[in-house]
């Protein structure tokens, strides 16, 4: 196996800022964006507000949280300014309208004018159709179409695409997306996430999801606010936030047991694909590490944005369980004993990063 993939440290610890905050209080949370970038956080906003752009492609191992990152930064930035594009998303969307009449017909004229390719339209849906089932996924060429198209939608914004590149035939198309959609003179660059293996390992084996609304959670890693305790099968639970759902139990999804062995085809070619986009010139790159060393970590970062387990105790006289956490350590790709960091910790980088990279 080739060498890790090594990022450099980023050092979110910052003079003069000694509060601890709360990640889980959206206020709170933007005052610790305030505190920790606030002065490249007023630089971007100002690019935003002269109506500057630009595109940014994401890139990390399944699993790795690029999602929770892009929601971040557009909930810093107003989704005026900053859109997350999914391309997963903007593929499902697809197959309600290939299943309505009206919009199919709409998607139809649209590929017939704007997709070039090696396909028939027809091709294109039976590929939408049978992509989970058989495996398959939409060429190189649909993608840029459904993309480009989404864009023309949304206006002219800046984009944290997320999903393409997908694989390395789809590198050099991202090369040149920008023109593609007429972003000619815009800025570009990467964003590449490392992430241990034995995280997204972690983040597999405890995730549970709510089955009425999919919240998913984490019952070692990302607890709601509220655990139960099932005194016949010994185990604690999660209960539901969402109002809605009246404290439903958030159960493990089927497979997520067998964790990442689960996804290791996956996993290889995405590092594949971050290790090429790492050898790239001409195209700048935002280089996001998940965890730091535990013998770095005091003099990097502050205790609160590293990501704490979860445990539980349960009291039978007072029918009370309690939540309890110490810290999570675990050994990264090259074996050395690590702190996974929260995600804000991370967009912390990101944003000092990008406004270096923009140049503002
Ligand atoms: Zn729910």
């Amino acid at each position: 196996m080739a060498k890790t993939i090594d990022f450099p440290i980023f050092k979110t610890k910052t003079p003069g800022v000694t509060g601890k905050y709360d990640f889980s209080d959206p206020v709170a949370r933007q005052a610790y964006f305030e505190a920790k970038a606030g002065n490249e956080i007023e630089r971007l906003k100002k690019f935003f507000a002269a109506k500057g752009t630009f595109i940014a492609y994401l890139l990390a191992k399944k699993a790795a949280g690029k999602g929770t990152y892009a929601r971040m930064l557009v909930e810093i930035f107003s989704p005026d300014y900053l859109v997350h594009l999914s391309v997963g998303d903007i593929v499902r969307s697809v197959d309600e309208e290939v299943s309505d009449q009206e919009k199919r017909a709409d998607l139809e004229k649209f590929l017939k004018s704007h997709y070039r390719g090696y396909q028939s339209v027809e091709g294109v849906f039976a590929d939408q159709k049978n992509r989970d089932t058989k495996g398959l996924s939409h060429s190189a060429e649909t993608i840029l179409a459904l993309l480009e198209r989404e864009i023309s939608r949304l206006g002219k914004k800046s984009f944290l695409i997320d999903g393409f590149p997908r694989n390395l035939d789809q590198v050099s198309y991202s090369l040149f997306f920008r023109q593609l959609v007429g972003y000619r003179d815009d800025p570009d660059f990467f964003a590449l996430i490392q992430i241990p293996e034995s995280v997204i390992d972690a983040r597999m084996k405890n995730r549970v999801v709510c089955p009425r609304c999919q919240l998913s959670r984490s019952l070692m890693l990302l607890p709601t606010k509220e655990v139960g305790y099932d005194e016949e099968a010994k185990e604690f639970f999660l209960k539901c936030e969402n109002p809605d759902c009246r404290g439903e139990r958030l159960m493990p999804k089927e497979g997520d047991n067998l964790g990442i062995e689960n996804i290791r085809d996956r996993l290889d070619r995405d590092e594949e694909l971050v290790r090429r986009a790492l050898d790239l010139y001409g195209v700048p790159k935002v280089l996001l590490r998940n965890a730091i060393p535990v013998d770095q970590a005091r003099e990097m970062v502050d205790d609160y944005e590293l990501t704490p387990e979860y445990y539980y105790h349960w009291d039978p006289k007072l029918k009370k369980v309690t939540t309890l956490e110490k810290p999570w350590i675990i050994k990264d790709d090259a074996g050395i004993d690590s702190y996974s960091l929260l995600a804000p910790a991370v967009v912390v980088s990101f944003i000092k990063q990008m406004a270096e990279t923009l140049g503002v």
